[in-house]
């Protein structure tokens, strides 16, 4: 007998659809509280949100009068008609989840809306309990308790407490990043665990992944028709092993989207591994229309309207910031934009523009900047078309620190750290990947001595010490003696690189291609040249041909540029030689 389900069951139903782990009960909540426009969103859990879940919001409440209705399946004060489905400038629209939470937990919701009193309704597994007066002051404030307790079989879907409270973390970092207008807070059980005041996107990067990030990335601001990309991508210090870095948001909505990620992924070709991923944080914002984010309930997933230009246009944004990267090799540069700014009064003292004004032109956008762009390309392309005619005659060392050498097209000048850095970075990759970096007899064994806790970490990296070159074997209570060291290491930096790796070690207990990655920088660091060193005249040639033969000669292993270039055409326009 064909019978009607009762709406209860519908909901539960389509529950499934819309809610099925408490991060998406969450996720719904909050999107409710954004499109409320809240100033303020805090977020307090129990054991990780999986008993527990609240949301406090600051945002225009819910009318008496519509608050059962909230309830209702489908009903929503987002969309009227047809046409508004084309439109949506709100995260929600579907109406499903205020009824679709209701039906497998207990809510309770409190909300005051204009100058009318306050209230509060609860509901409990799909039925209205009681609505009454209540004395909330502004916003909206929703607890959502006993989860999925009349659907045991969903309950015991769940992954474990801190599986989905990762899930959690993750999805309010990407409110957080997404809307960097908004203050956040997340408590679990009672302690705080983020606290973010309104601010910009980038204080907002630095609350989240600290210094060195809100350090190391650049701005992108790329208007194209009717598409807007903002936000900010990774330098070269920023590469990570894994996609976890990679924040885009269309129109608001956090998105994956493979097409996109090849795209900003290709911006980066040439400059960093296969394996490697880009830090970003990146929104775009085009007219609704133009994109359908109504493929899923859960609307991760959009589908553009015109796919090619919006692959298009995330390349080009994305290769155009990374020429900042570029711009910081060859820093002689661009006299027509500096005698626009200065009106050719360009003090005879200022031998050298430093990168700064560059910047600071490119920042103020027009043509200067389309100039700069260009003249980076050229400058890279003069830089890479020279590099084997060196000719050992026409090498100097000066201030023991810098080498410069004539090419074709004018002269180079490198910073002999960084460029032996590079060298040794990418040889110790290379041999760390494979049979190791070799390893030299010390004359004088040294002893360290370690706390226990460090000694355990140093035997769980053992192998890798090893692979770098280290011999050492146990001396006594939490001491080695060190026989052995990489080859170049100079000999009162064994100590020092070895507690560095450790402490790396201890604080990311990770030993994955990024910690070979990070041996192999440290060790390159600790064993290259300094800033101060003497070198003959041949030991510059030989580390001039070394930095043309690795991969990337152009920056280091931490991004700094390794090469500035003068070309003889910047030469001419300095000298007014037209
Ligand atoms: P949707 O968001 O798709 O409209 P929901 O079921 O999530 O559907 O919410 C139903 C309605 O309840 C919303 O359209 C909105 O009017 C109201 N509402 C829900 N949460 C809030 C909130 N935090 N502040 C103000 N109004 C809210
Ligand atoms: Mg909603």
């Amino acid at each position: 007998m064909i019978k009607k389900l009762n709406s209860n069951l519908i909901n539960q139903i389509a529950a499934g659809e819309v809610v099925d782990d408490p991060s998406s009960i969450l996720k719904e909540l909050v999107e409710n509280s954004i499109d409320a426009k809240s100033k303020f969103i805090e977020v307090i859990l129990s054991n990780g949100g999986i008993s527990n879940i609240i949301v406090i919001d600051d945002g225009i409440g819910i009318p008496k009068d519509e608050l059962a209705d909230a309830f209702e399946r489908f009903a929503t004060s987002k969309i009227k008609d047809i046409e508004d489905l084309n439109n949506i400038n709100t995260l929600g629209y579907r109406g499903e989840a205020l009824p679709s939470i209701a039906s497998i937990s207990d809510v309770i919701v409190k909300s005051k809306y204009s100058q009318e009193t306050g209230n509060t309704i609860k509901f409990s597994f799909g039925k209205k309990v009681f609505i009454k007066p209540s004395d909330i002051e502004n916003g909206t404030y929703i607890e959502v308790k006993n989860i999925f307790h009349n659907v045991p079989a969903r309950k015991k879907f769940l992954k474990s407490e801190s599986y989905e409270y990762k899930k959690i973390l993750s999805l309010f970092k990407n409110f957080a990043l997404s809307n960097p207008s908004i203050g956040f807070r997340l408590i679990n059980n009672e302690k705080k665990i983020y606290n973010f005041k309104s601010s910009s996107l980038k204080d907002r990067i630095h609350s989240i992944f600290g210094t060195k990030t809100s350090e190391s990335i650049i701005p992108i601001q790329f208007k194209k028709d009717e598409y807007l990309i903002s936000g900010y991508t990774g330098n070269l210090s920023l590469v990570k092993n894994n996609r976890n870095y990679q924040y885009l948001f269309i129109n608001g909505r956090t998105i994956k989207n493979q097409l996109v990620n090849i795209s900003i992924n290709n911006a980066y070709r040439n400059l960093i591994d296969r394996s490697e991923h880009p830090f970003y944080v990146l929104s775009l914002t085009l007219p609704p229309d133009l994109v359908d984010i109504n493929v899923h309930p859960k609307k991760k997933e959009v589908k553009f309207r015109n796919e090619m230009q919006i692959q298009h246009i995330f390349r080009k944004s994305v290769s155009d910031a990374l020429k900042d990267i570029f711009k910081t090799i060859p820093s002689f540069k661009n006299f027509d934009s500096i005698k626009d700014v200065t009106l050719g009064t360009l003090p005879f003292d200022n031998t050298f523009v430093k990168d700064d004004s560059v910047l600071s032109i490119s920042n103020s956008g027009g043509n200067k900047y389309d100039q700069n762009i260009k003249n980076a390309e050229i400058r890279l392309k003069n830089t890479e078309n020279n590099n084997v005619v060196i000719d050992s005659n026409n090498i100097w060392q000066i201030h023991n620190k810098y080498i410069i050498t004539e090419i074709t097209s004018g002269l180079i000048i490198i910073d002999q750290h960084v460029a032996h850095e590079r060298i040794l970075y990418e040889l110790s990759k290379k041999s760390l990947e494979g049979d190791g970096i070799s390893s030299q007899k010390i004359l004088f064994p040294k002893t360290i001595k370690f706390d226990p806790e460090e000694y355990i970490h140093l035997l769980e990296i053992f192998n890798y010490l090893q692979k770098i070159g280290f011999e050492f074997r146990e001396f006594g209570e939490n001491t080695i003696i060190i026989e052995g060291t990489p080859s170049n290491l100079p000999s009162d930096e064994e100590e020092n690189i070895i507690r560095e790796i450790l402490d790396h070690y201890a604080k990311t207990k990770n030993t994955s291609s990024t910690f070979i990655e990070y041996m192999a920088s440290t060790y390159a660091c600790k064993a290259a040249i300094k800033a101060g060193d003497k070198l003959s005249q041949i030991e510059c040639k030989e580390l001039v041909d070394q930095l043309f033969s690795t991969e990337y000669p152009y920056y280091c292993p931490h991004g700094r540029p390794i090469i500035v270039n003068l070309t003889l055409s910047d030469l001419d326009d300095r000298f007014e030689r037209h």
